[in-house]
């Protein structure tokens, strides 16, 4: 009996070491997210640029670890050029779907073009595209503005770990005030905590449904708290989709289609979340207006020349290959084949 006892104490004993273990594992062990920095050709003009950018990130060691339990890791340096483009968010675009990652999460790239303008972000800015990279400006030399970079570089790795504005003064408000609190607020620090081990290629895709459902009751009370910005529904819109809740995720991709009528992603989620229903016609009415609103109306009229031809609309599918080509579209020949067979045997 007394064996049993102290055997069973023993057992309780690694019960309790094991609970601690646990407890202290959520309080963010420390990740290592690994970067590629890149220089514009505006910032990779000066000799030391590349210790200028260790400089700023070394900078912000500390309390990245701190708020976010995260750690940098450079795995290397590429200097970046990119043409006159001047819409920010079009630039932070182009950043990440240009230059290659070659093994890294993320890529952090660094500018002091002054020309990029982009609404309601202080003269030391920055913009991230979640998951995958953000573009940081400074100004040059020791102007008083760059007193905000550690901020605005903390704010942006909130931002590419999938956080949200929420306008209280601290961290994530949308603008930075004379004091910035580097403090997260509630919604920020749990998005965070869910996003922490994310998998950055793989996105959505590597958490599981539970974790996703936080995530998007998150993202709503954010959206509740006065965050009604195209970054939001879209990222939202992501989630819904990621745990096959398009109707959700519908509702998110219409709120940007009619913030940013011209951003054809969100009109291919729209499609792509009516495919998965079955409802081949809504797709179809969705494209039609879209068409008329993005530039890459090639892409659109191909995809309904497609939606028609096996919807059995042999003349509307007609049309719509004859549009895309008209756009510059390369419409393979035994598309044509097909259509005109289909039409000459009505
Ligand atoms: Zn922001």
């Amino acid at each position: 009996m007394l064996k049993k006892v102290i055997l069973l104490s023993v057992f309780t004993l690694i019960l309790v070491i094991g609970v601690g273990q646990f407890a202290s594992a959520d309080k963010r062990p420390l990740r290592t997210v690994r970067v590629k920095l890149v220089g514009d050709e505006s910032f990779a003009r000066q000799a030391d640029w590349k210790e200028k950018i260790t400089a700023h990130l070394d900078a912000v060691a500390d309390d990245l670890s701190r708020l976010l339990g995260i750690k940098l890791e450079v795995t290397d340096y590429e200097v970046w050029s990119h043409g006159k483009q001047k819409n920010l968010y079009r630039l932070a675009s182009n950043l990440v779907e240009t230059v290659s990652k070659d093994g890294a999460d993320a890529v952090i790239g660094f500018t002091l073009d002054r020309r990029y303008r982009v609404k309601n972000v202080t003269e030391t800015g920055g913009l991230t595209i979640p998951f995958k990279g953000m573009l940081i400006r400074v100004y040059v030399g020791d102007n008083i503005h760059n007193q905000f970079v550690p901020f605005v570089i903390i704010h942006e790795m909130v931002h590419l770990m999938g956080g949200v504005h929420v306008d209280d003064g601290r961290l994530m408000s949308p603008t930075f005030r004379d004091t910035i609190k580097p403090e997260l607020d509630e919604i920020n620090k749990r998005i965070t905590r869910l996003t922490h081990q994310i998998d950055f290629e793989k996105k959505y895709g590597s958490l599981n449904k539970v974790q996703l459902e936080r995530l998007a009751s998150l993202y709503e009370s954010a959206i509740k708290h006065g965050n009604h910005e195209i970054a939001t529904y879209l990222e939202l819109g992501d989630i819904y989709k990621a745990t096959n809740s398009y109707d959700d995720a519908i509702k998110q991709f219409w709120k940007v289609a009619e913030l940013a009528p011209d951003m054809l992603y969100a009109w291919l989620q729209i499609g792509a979340c009516h495919e998965e229903k079955g409802e081949i016609d809504k797709k179809i009415k969705a494209y039609e207006q879209a068409v008329k609103q993005v530039s890459e109306k090639d892409i659109l009229y191909g995809e309904l020349a497609a939606l028609h031809f096996n919807a059995g609309n042999y003349r509307k599918s007609d049309f719509n290959a004859r549009m895309a080509r008209q756009y510059g579209a390369k419409i393979d020949p035994r598309m044509w084949e097909m259509i005109r067979e289909k039409l000459d045997s009505r």
